[in-house]
């Protein structure tokens, strides 16, 4: 095979002719051909589509109304020959565009390194042993193990399956997933009927299935439809859409502003139409807040690299602003609230209660009965139901490195630690017993089966999973040797002292098959089986919940456990982690009798919802947004899809969730815990905190600096601030100021208030109230002191300096302020908690004193030094500034708390 040769029609070859053409075998490739292939075909991965040049990307940060407004402002300066205008207008420009230049591309690379964490793995077998490697690893010639919930890594010609379906929507549109079969198919057949054959990217939605590579990378089918690699995500969220309307819209008034103003200008006071000109530039410039949403951007940014720090991915940017508002959380149990690492602790027979002590995965404990210690071999049930629980599992248990590592499904590895125990060899077993048929374990129908031959061709079948389930299906036990009808009654009431000590329990039980029968279906064993035994296993809380549930509740959110789990074991969970304090649990049939009323009032006091299948999941979902809750919803498996997608944020497990689940996500846990979904609201919540923030102190400043001017035009008066200066105060206030908000820290109380509402608006009347009164604030004092200053005798120069200079200062002290919302500024917490804040205020001292006092600088901008009486009066009046927005959030405090 070679890039220059055309490929054959892999689905129409025999699989033997599929095996000669990759020089493969069903055990796999040699570790010996590796790496020669991997110099031939590269990585399993579609070559990027081409990035967008520097230039482009430059160019980019020009294209934007407000910044030809500016340029045609600096072009008519530069005709008018008033350079140091145009020359500021030109810096402001330029400076803008290279302060989105460089945060747009930080954000893009922090998305772009978050989604790389995403890659996955796939089920290779190689030399004849299956292992897990990254997608990315995978050759032409690979054997590829399917099974529900994976992504296709790439494309495979399939030569076993069991009732494999997999969706290929992406590739052929078709939203009803495909049976695959393993025959050779006409070389006629087009894609989307080839059953033979798995691509690359497509879901498996049930079943299992084999087949080898026959192409990777650029080279599988949608390797070759480039449009769908070139979906990047957009930088964007509703909230950001919100400001951008919002901006274009508060351009569109500023500019009916400046127009109207200078034409009172020109025709009230009779101003010169070049100076009027210069006036309505400059107030252009001042009141439009162009660097917002540059910080909007890099707030949001900042934040989803901070929860990928801390284990959660966000996977569509919106989810950070929903995040804020999340009034429920529902969640798996096992391994999100529990710690996944199972180990069996009761095994229960219709004889006997066995004990097995020892921890984890290490297969050293014995077996005990009434506290006395026994073996295992003599005890004929016991030992068949270990062989049946290492028969019917496809866990791995071994020793590498002096540690016992497991394989594979937590709740099987606890099994095949238990045969250990019991001293049974797992590769003798298989080797005796050979498995000729499976039923995969699905949470839908919550059990797993086995096939089995013996060597004279004996059949028999193992089948695990739910007791309920399993007892419903046995009509026997084995009871001292012997196949005895089934005493429910017995078997119920044990079960349920092994829950009420939070014991996950699993029935294990037996039925003959036909010896030539090698096929197993689920008919087969739908009754008649016998009962061998029931086994509990403990999987204890995760330390780190308990406090994450107690930070939730304080928070104002509900936590909702929702498990497969039988319900006397999950509330003796809820109990322990805090989530219940009193028997509150309702199981998947009974939510199944309740009409929508009667699941309404359910819902206020359920907080665990036991026996679900994923359909409960939808439904719950469903009836919690009908009471305008705001829900995050975990979910690991193929049928969880639904509700991940309707949950107002879906999450899926990083470590044990399929691809299916992951891809209908909005975020994903790297390490499947409750705390990392705590933690992720928190960061979620500051986030949204800031955005309000960077608004808060920009919109009010820019407002402050725009009426300055308006007043002056308006009193025909000699403008405070002439275009070039203000120009000059917005270009570094908006790099350092404005910048500093995005790295916040959140607020100590952030959990502690309750959930921001979902519809309510980021541009409230408290917001208006603010912008209004800082910027009046601001225009008396520049004002103020601009006219004091001339009463004094000093020249318009003088008195312009101190103007801006009391500008910027007003600016510094209302930066402290916006800091915080409603908690008190004077705080050395909040002095000191945001050290980009402390670097950018003394930045900006450093730029107006060279403003001030440097000779260039003062032949730009006309500026003359201050004494030190001036200094005194610019400092008195920002700390007025500080001290009236404190008052008010005092007052303001005081307000809602009353009514709250
Ligand atoms: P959660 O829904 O909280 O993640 P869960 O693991 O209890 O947890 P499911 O995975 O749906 O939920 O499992 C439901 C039940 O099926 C379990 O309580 C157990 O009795 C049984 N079960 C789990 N894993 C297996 C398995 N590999 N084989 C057979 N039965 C299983």
């Amino acid at each position: 095979m070679n890039d220059q040769t055309p490929p054959p029609a892999w689905h129409n070859l025999e699989l033997k002719q599929v095996f000669a053409r990759l020089n493969t075998s069903k055990n796999g490739l040699d570790s010996s051909q590796l790496a020669s292939r991997q110099a031939q075909f590269g990585e399993n991965r579609l070559t990027p589509s081409k990035p967008r040049s520097v230039l482009q990307r430059l160019l980019a940060q020009f294209n934007n109304i407000l910044i030809y407004i500016l340029l045609a402002a600096a072009l008519i300066t530069a005709l008018l020959q008033h350079w140091v205008d145009c020359g500021v207008i030109i810096a402001v420009v330029l400076l803008n565009a290279l302060i989105g230049f460089i945060q747009e591309g930080k954000a893009e690379k922090a998305l772009d390194a978050i989604r790389e964490m995403l890659s996955h793995q796939a089920a290779v077998k190689r030399d004849g042993t299956t292992l897990l490697v990254p997608a990315e690893s995978l050759l032409p010639g690979d054997i590829v193990l399917l099974q529900s919930g994976d992504r296709v890594p790439a494309d495979l010609r399939l030569f076993s399956d069991k009732a494999l379906h997999i969706d290929e929507s992406i590739l052929t549109g078709e939203s009803i997933s495909a049976e695959k079969h393993p025959h050779p198919l006409e070389v006629s057949r087009p894609l989307a009927d080839r059953s033979n054959m798995a691509y690359s990217g497509t879901l498996v939605n049930y079943g299992q299935g084999i087949g080898v590579v026959v192409a990777t990378g650029d080279h599988t089918e949608i390797g070759h439809i480039s449009a769908l690699l070139n979906t990047v995500q957009p930088l964007n969220t509703p909230l950001l859409e919100q400001m951008a309307r919002f901006g274009h819209w508060l351009s569109a008034a500023i500019l009916l502003i400046a127009l109207l103003s200078a034409l009172f200008g020109i025709l009230v006071h009779q101003a010169s139409v070049a100076e009027m000109f210069l006036a309505a530039v400059g107030l252009i410039v001042a009141a439009i807040p162009e660097g917002l949403p540059a910080i909007m951007t890099i707030t949001l940014a900042i934040g989803v690299q901070s929860m990928a720090r801390r284990n959660a991915i966000i996977r569509r940017l919106p989810a950070v602003e929903t995040l804020g508002s999340v009034t429920v959380i529902c969640s798996d149990k096992t391994g999100t609230l529990t710690r996944n690492e199972m180990t069996v602790q009761s095994v229960l027979t219709a004889d006997e209660h066995f004990q097995v002590n020892g921890v984890g995965y290490d297969p050293h404990g014995s077996f005990s009965c009434n506290q006395q210690e026994l073996t295992p071999t003599q005890q004929p049930v016991l030992l068949e139901l270990c062989r049946a629980a290492v028969l019917c599992n496809d866990a791995r248990v071994f020793k590498e490195d002096e540690q016992w590592i497991m394989q594979g499904d937590p709740t099987e590895g606890a099994l095949i630690t238990l045969g250990l125990k019991a001293g049974l060899d797992t590769a003798l077993e298989h080797a005796e017993w050979p498995r000729s048929d499976v039923i995969p374990f699905e949470s839908q129908h919550r059990f797993m089966a086995t096939l089995h031959h013996d060597h004279a061709g004996h059949g028999f079948a193992y089948i695990k999973g739910a007791p309920e389930r399993i007892l419903g299906m046995c009509h026997y036990q084995r009871k001292q040797g012997e196949d005895q009808p089934l005493e429910p009654a017995y078997w119920h009431q044990q079960m349920e002292l092994l829950a009420q000590q939070g014991q996950r329990l699993l029935a294990i039980a037996f039925k003959s098959h036909p010896g030539k029968q090698r096929e197993l279906g689920f008919n087969d064993i739908r009754e008649q089986l016998t009962l061998l035994g029931v086994v509990g296993i403990i999987d204890p809380p995760r330390d780190e919940v308990i406090p994450a549930i107690a930070k939730c509740r304080q928070a104002g959110i509900q936590v909702k456990m929702i498990t497969g789990d039988h319900a006397t074991t999950a509330t003796a969970i809820a109990r322990q982690i805090g989530i219940a304090d009193k028997q509150c649990s309702l199981t998947g049939e009974q939510l199944d009798q309740l009409d929508e009323q009667q699941l309404q009032k359910a819902l206020k006091e359920t907080t665990v919802f036991a026996r679900t299948s994923p359909q409960h999941k939808l439904r719950l979902v469903q009836a919690l947004q009908a009471r305008q809750e705001v829900v995050a919803m975990t979910g690991d498996g193929v049928n969880d899809a639904p509700a991940l997608k309707q949950a107002d944020i879906g999450i899926a497990m990083g470590q044990k969730g399929t691809e299916v689940a992951k891809e209908s996500a909005e975020m994903v846990l790297t390490d499947d815990n409750f705390a990392s979904i705590s933690n992720a609201v928190e960061e979620g919540r500051t986030v949204y905190d800031n955005l309000k923030k960077a608004i808060l102190f920009i919109l009010p400043t820019n407002g402050g600096q725009a009426f300055t001017l308006v007043a002056a035009i308006l009193l025909g008066i000699a403008l405070p601030i002439t275009p070039a200066q203000i120009l000059w105060v917005n270009m570094i206030t908006a790099v350092t100021l404005a910048l500093a908000l995005a790295f916040e820290p959140q607020e100590p109380q952030v959990m502690q208030r309750p959930p921001r509402q979902r519809h309510q608006p980021i541009l409230s009347r408290h917001l208006l109230w603010r912008t209004l009164s800082v910027s009046a604030i601001i225009v008396c004092a520049t004002f103020g002191l601009f006219l004091w200053e001339q009463a004094q005798g000093a020249t318009l120069e003088y008195a312009r300096t101190v103007a801006v200079n009391t500008l910027v200062m007003c600016e510094i002290a209302y930066l402290f302020s916006a800091r915080t919302f409603t908690q008190s500024a004077i705080s050395w917490q909040n002095f000191s908690g945001n050290p980009y804040a402390l670097l950018a205020v003394a930045a900006l001292l450093l730029i107006q004193l060279s403003y001030t006092y440097l000779p260039a600088l003062q032949a730009i901008f006309e500026t003359q030094p201050l004494t030190p009486e001036s200094w005194v009066a610019i400092t008195l009046s920002a700390i007025t500034l500080f001290i009236l927005v404190e008052f008010e959030k005092k007052l303001l405090f005081r307000y809602r708390s009353k009514r709250e």
